[in-house]
């Protein structure tokens, strides 16, 4: 079983998924994979110079904040280099699960639904958290302005509108009560 697991941006959701790592849970971070990928695959490297030109790479490594600026002003570029980016998570993914003997799996990803990705989940997990919460709790991890969290956050669809989408939502306040929770999952997908 693939089961699904994502969240808004300070939701908690790679808490959550540690959460499941420690119990044993074979977890493939989306997110990471897409990094890696940007910085060692041949042929993502060379479409996503072909698409932004020399200036996204910078000494061998990916340029990010100009990639990021590019997609930012442009979604035409961004719905492209997502096209290169997802398959070849995918085909990562396809490959990873080969090798894994597990009862279920877990696929993180903080863009799940925007792209279809549940589609190929049996089931999705998503944490969620208040509001200020989550922005006070990113501002504080990566030392940026509240600004910059409420940008990160318009790329995303608001919480409203993933709670129905999911088959479990897992709100993340209390870490104490969040891994009773989790291991509660845990439960149900190893007897299943
Ligand atoms: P992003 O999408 O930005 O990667 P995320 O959803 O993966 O965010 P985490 O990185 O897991 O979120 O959590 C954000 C921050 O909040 C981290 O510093 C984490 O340690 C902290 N955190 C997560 N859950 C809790 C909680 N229940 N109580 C207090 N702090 C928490």
């Amino acid at each position: 079983m693939i089961i699904g697991l994502t969240g808004g941006i300070g939701s908690g959701k790679s808490t959550v998924a540690k959460m499941f790592a420690d119990l044993g849970v074979p977890v493939f971070i989306a997110d990471l994979e897409g990094r890696k990928l940007l910085e060692e695959d041949e042929a993502v490297i060379k479409a996503v110079k072909d698409l932004f030109g020399p200036s996204a790479y910078e000494d061998g490594k990916p340029n990010r904040p100009y990639i990021a600026s590019v997609v930012f002003s442009d979604p035409e570029k961004l719905r492209q280099l997502n096209a290169v980016i997802h398959p070849a998570v995918a085909a990562r993914f396809k490959e990873w699960l080969s090798r894994k003997h597990a009862p279920y799996v877990i696929y993180e990803a903080a863009i799940l639904f925007e792209h279809g990705g549940h589609k190929n989940c049996d089931a999705v997990i998503m944490v969620t958290a208040p509001k200020e919460m989550r922005i006070s709790r990113v501002v504080q991890r990566d030392r940026v302005k509240r600004e910059e969290v409420l940008q990160r956050m318009d790329n995303q669809w608001p919480e409203e509108k993933k709670i129905p989408l999911a088959d479990i939502v897992v709100e993340n306040i209390d870490l104490d009560e969040t891994l009773r929770i989790v291991e509660k999952i845990h439960q149900l997908y190893v007897k299943n």
